[in-house]
């Protein structure tokens, strides 16, 4: 996510962050560097230029020059002034009404259906609630069809009403349905056109009119750039929406989007989508985006993952075998399951310090594990339970069996091992042991 900027920002402070002695000079070139790397991410030049301004203004204010570690602080106020910029604090969605209603709006190809899915598997996952999806594009049998797809999918039941043509009649009659079947939120995704229209925009706010929604949420594509905040802007004027949506963040997105939406419609981002899946939803929190932009990582988000995919009882039962050398390939394949839960591995990598920009030019392939799965499940029980029984002719059927080599297979043998090894070394308190292993 936004790795070029990450980088020219990295590039730009680092002057600041290495040398001792810092003058005025330095500190308008840092400055400068920083707001090329914002212009070079789409961001909007007012708000480029607004923004390292205040940083400079801010640096002075607090005599930058003259403290202990005026890189250290450097970094703080742009941090800062990021955070600032992208809304400040989080903000929650309204769920306040019986039923809710939320109402999604965005160009098409924007995400909107995508998203409406992830949103009410996210509201039902996490918050208990019981949705329901409603289709409103009467233009496009195909985009009906696919939030049916998507109901599926997560679980949730979708409304829709082929034969009417008219979205204000749909949603409401959808809400009719809510009511009586006890569905507490109502997700209405809407149609989108390819550009901003008066039909389009006249349609969304005849349905905003007649079904007075706790939440408007605009959905947007973040690849698009300037071209979103426009459009944000466009749509904002005639809806007065409440929040932003931004889609796509998972690809080549160059950050711009992210950084200008909210002071140009002064309206929060609330969600990010990172991925075409139906967990790639996450609550835009503008601190650990601004840690994640600065290559700082998100340890918060990183822990948090984690403890939702913590299975306290699975944990202990590994500690168990561990202890009693029995740890095999099938608690290694649960492992790297669970792993996998958390999300897409480049993801995850992003959210650990300082890894994204050492591990910039590694390929993370979130099929990387595929291999493995295919090696341990062409092993036979035997072979999972009991890895050292696996000789020459057994790596050369796994590896068949699996479409990978004996050389793949001896290397994940090893790392097997060594793994063994290591979280044998660490039950037992062996952290001495472990360092003499690494011969520290
Ligand atoms: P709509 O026309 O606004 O309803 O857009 P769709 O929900 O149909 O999405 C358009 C395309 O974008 C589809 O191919 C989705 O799979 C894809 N998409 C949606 N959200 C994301 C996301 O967060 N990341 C990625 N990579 N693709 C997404």
């Amino acid at each position: 996510m936004f790795d070029n900027l990450s980088e020219k920002l990295d590039k730009a402070l680092h002057v600041l962050k290495g040398h001792g002695s810092i003058t005025e000079v330095n500190v308008a070139e840092t400055l400068k560097e920083v707001r090329r790397a914002l212009l070079d991410a789409d961001v909007n030049f007012k708000i480029a230029k607004e923004f390292t301004n205040t940083v400079k203004e801010k640096a002075l204010g607090q005599n930058v020059l003259t403290t202990l570690q005026p890189g250290q602080l450097m970094v703080k106020l742009v941090k800062d002034e990021l955070t600032e910029l992208m809304g400040g604090d989080a903000e929650g969605i309204n769920l306040s009404g019986n039923p809710s209603i939320i109402l999604m709006s965005g160009l098409q190809g924007s995400g909107k259906t995508t998203f409406s899915g992830k949103l009410a598997n996210f509201l039902k996952t996490k918050k208990a609630k019981k949705p329901l999806l409603v289709a409103c594009d009467v233009y496009r049998p195909a985009a009906i069809n696919q939030l049916h797809v998507v109901g599926d999918q997560i679980g949730v039941e979708v409304f829709s009403d082929e034969g009417n043509k008219n979205p204000v009649q749909i949603a409401q009659n959808a809400i009719a349905h809510a009511k009586q079947n006890g569905h507490n939120v109502v997700i209405i995704d809407t149609a989108g056109r390819l550009a901003v229209d008066e039909e389009m925009m006249n349609e969304i706010s005849n349905v905003y009119k007649a079904v007075d929604p706790q939440e408007t949420l605009f959905v947007v594509d973040a690849m698009t750039g300037q071209d979103a905040v426009n459009t944000a802007k466009a749509f904002n004027d005639r809806l007065n929406f409440d929040g932003v949506v931004l889609t796509k963040l998972d690809g080549d997105t160059r950050g711009g989007a992210a950084i200008s939406i909210k002071s140009v419609v002064n309206k929060p981002i609330k969600f990010i989508g990172t991925g075409e899946k139906m967990d790639a939803i996450d609550v835009f929190y503008p601190n650990r985006m601004a840690d994640r932009i600065l290559g700082m990582g998100d340890v918060v988000s990183l822990v948090e993952r984690a403890q939702e995919q913590y299975d306290e009882e699975e944990a202990r039962k590994i500690q168990k075998k561990i202890a009693k050398n029995q740890f095999g390939f099938d608690d290694f394949l649960s492992q790297i399951q669970q792993i996998k839960k958390m999300g897409s591995m480049k993801d995850l990598v992003g959210m650990i310090p300082g890894a994204g920009k050492a591990l910039k030019d590694v390929d993370i392939d979130d099929d990387s594990f595929k291999h493995i799965e295919a090696m341990i499940h062409s092993m036979t029980i035997e072979e999972r339970t009991n890895p050292s029984v696996i000789n020459a002719s057994r790596k050369k059927r796994i590896g068949k069996g699996s479409g990978t080599s004996v050389q793949e297979v001896n290397q994940l043998l090893k790392q097997f091992n060594q793994m063994s090894k290591m979280m044998k070394m660490m039950q037992g308190g062996g952290g001495k042991k472990m360092m003499q292993m690494m011969g520290k």
